[in-house]
């Protein structure tokens, strides 16, 4: 079971979580990360550093963010790899919290 990234993450991209992670396994789009599942080793350091809430593990995904399973493992694919913390976007605290940011994910 690995760990997701999902909807909160959009337009915020804080990027706490790449600090943590012992195998550098998130990978970077405009306005969002993904975990890459295969290379995700289920050690739970990024979900509490995650400022959004945005990262759960995958038997544990709040209702509704099932799609996000799927995206995560195509985006890492075809995303860079990130692994030092950056600037979060410049409005990431208004987008903080917003509900369904899916229609403003960018690839
Ligand atoms: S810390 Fe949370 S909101 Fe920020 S990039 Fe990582 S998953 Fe996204
Ligand atoms: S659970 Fe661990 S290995 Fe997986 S993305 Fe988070 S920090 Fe990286």
């Amino acid at each position: 079971m690995a760990f997701i990234v999902t909807d909160n993450c959009i337009r915020c991209k804080y990027t706490d979580c790449v600090e943590v992670c012992p195998v550098d396994c998130f990978y970077e789009g405009p306005n969002f990360l993904a975990i890459n599942p295969d290379e995700c080793i289920d050690c739970a350091l990024c979900e509490p550093e995650c400022p959004a809430g945005a990262i759960f593990s995958e038997d544990e995904l709040p209702e509704g963010q099932e799609v996000f399973v799927e995206l995560n493992q195509e985006l890492s694919l075809i995303w860079p790899n990130i692994t030092e913390q950056k600037d979060a976007l410049p409005d990431a605290a208004q987008w903080d919290g917003v509900e369904d940011k899916l229609e403003y994910l960018e690839r």
